[in-house]
């Protein structure tokens, strides 16, 4: 604020100091003309009369005129061609050298300034000027008429010390205005700052800048401070609590491992024991592995640091890949599982990854389906996209749990019976948000579920 207040202070001066010499030049321009315009025509008056009455004739006229002029006073002189003084009059107070009037190669109507000095004026010591015209008469005679520049130049010295006695004071306001209003319009920006200092110094991240409305755009700001602190916020909860569920989904297999291995190495272990515990060892250990390699491809589908190798995949052909996968499980619940696509319908999208997605979808829902339900698997074009759906008659999904499925290691409360990592859903969004699609859910508690599937529709086959 004070950098501002030294600005705008700076701003005044320039343009005050370009608006007086403008103001001065032009005063003092119109006042020597002024000037001029007298002394031009007093010159012109007294050559007349020097023409007409001759050399007599202007003496009296000079003299008439210093004893009636008043304060207009003139300086006069009349020279041969040879530039030798025949006459000269000056009001008897100024004192000046005649000489300097005698001055060689003086053309007619030429201006010359010499300094005089008044012993009548108001007592400064500066040295006036005699302005002084001429001009050549036809018979050769230099007529030189001039007059003193004191009044022009009081006016002037006058006008500068109105005009600077006006603009101390208002600068000096200026500066207080200023400085006072850039101090009033930072406010809230540092009421800003040191809220947001105070939330980095304590970490707390729930602590926000408060709105109070005074600045539309501080609080715009501060809106959008808030709001990044609400993401940052949830973001770290989410982080917070994947970790711990991590945690605790590692610890279940891993207490498992151990176990089985602190029973294998009693001392009485016969070498089947061993090798079930071995072969348990694996299951446990591909478990984890499996569930840290999904994990994996969650976060680099979410980072867009996926790799995915695009084509044009026909979505009958896929669906069928997808059916026979699961047809013993289907058949093992005698569940009924049908299909409806288009033949020549396509998707543009990574092949694995979406045959992964929906063998994903077919796994939940079969999964979630009791003994002799069914499922149907359906692909319909719809604009610039191909929606795959994966519907089936199960369990259900409650809508306060609708919005978590998608959240790593997340299992719904009847789930708990069934085999899984809690993770299908998530690689399911990742997957389907890196092809930039998405998938939706609708669904209604002990009628079943429906997944829809929305990618960009490839080129047809
Ligand atoms: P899980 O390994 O538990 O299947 P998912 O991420 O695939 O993990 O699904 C998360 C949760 O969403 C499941 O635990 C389940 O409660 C619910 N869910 C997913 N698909 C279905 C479905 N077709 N029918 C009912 N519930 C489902």
């Amino acid at each position: 604020s004070f950098r501002l207040a030294a600005w705008h202070s700076c701003l005044f001066v320039a343009s005050t100091l370009l608006i007086f010499i403008v103001a001065y030049m032009m005063v003092s321009s119109s006042l020597e003309r002024r000037d001029r315009d007298a002394i031009e025509a007093k010159l012109n008056e007294y050559a007349a009369e020097y023409q007409s009455g001759g050399l007599e004739g202007l003496k009296q006229k000079v003299i008439f005129d210093s004893q009636h002029m008043g304060k207009t006073l003139f300086v006069s002189r009349v020279a041969r061609p040879d530039n030798t003084t025949l006459y000269l009059r000056a009001p008897g107070s100024w004192k000046f050298d005649s000489k300097q009037l005698e001055h060689e190669g003086i053309a007619a109507k030429q201006w010359t300034h010499i300094p005089v000095d008044d012993s009548e004026d108001d007592g400064d010591n500066d040295t006036d000027r005699l302005e002084v015209a001429a001009l050549r008469l036809p018979d050769h005679t230099l007529l030189q008429v001039g007059s003193i520049t004191e009044e022009r130049d009081d006016l002037l010295e006058r006008f500068a010390a109105i005009y600077a006695g006006l603009v101390v004071p208002f600068l000096a306001l200026g500066l207080i205005g200023s400085s006072f209003l850039s101090f009033r319009a930072f406010r809230p920006i540092r009421y800003l700052v040191d809220s947001l200092r105070s939330i980095v110094a304590t970490g707390n991240l729930s602590a926000r800048v408060a709105v109070d409305g005074n600045s539309e755009e501080v609080d715009e700001l501060s809106g959008l401070f808030n709001s990044l602190l609400d993401k940052i916020e949830a973001l770290i909860r989410g982080m917070k609590s994947s970790l711990d569920n991590v945690a605790h989904e590692l610890r279940t297999p891993m207490t498992r491992l151990r176990g089985v291995a602190e029973l294998a190495l009693q001392p009485e272990a016969s070498s089947q024991l061993l090798r079930d515990a071995l072969a348990n060892c694996l299951e446990e250990s591909d478990r984890i592995l499996t569930m840290v390699n999904t994990m994996l491809d969650i976060s680099e589908a979410e980072t867009g640091a996926m790799k995915l190798s695009m084509e044009s995949v026909n979505v009958s052909q896929l669906v069928e890949q997808v059916v026979e996968l699961y047809s013993y499980v289907a058949e093992d619940k005698k569940i009924a599982i049908s299909t409806t696509v288009p033949k020549e319908l396509c998707v543009t999208a990574d092949r694995n990854r979406l045959l992964h997605v929906l063998a994903n979808l077919m796994d939940n829902a079969i999964k979630y389906t009791p003994d002799g339900g069914k499922v149907d698997l359906t692909a319909v074009p719809n604009r610039e996209e191909v929606v795959i759906a994966v519907t089936d008659n199960g369990v259900g999904i409650a809508a306060d749990e609708r919005s978590k499925i998608y959240d790593r290691l997340y299992r719904g409360d009847k789930s708990r019976s069934e085999r899984g990592l809690g993770l299908g859903l998530s690689l399911v969004k990742a997957i389907a948000e890196a092809h930039q699609g998405y998938v939706e859910v609708s669904s209604e508690v002990g009628h079943g579920s429906q997944f829809a599937l929305h990618l960009r529709a490839g080129p047809l086959s």
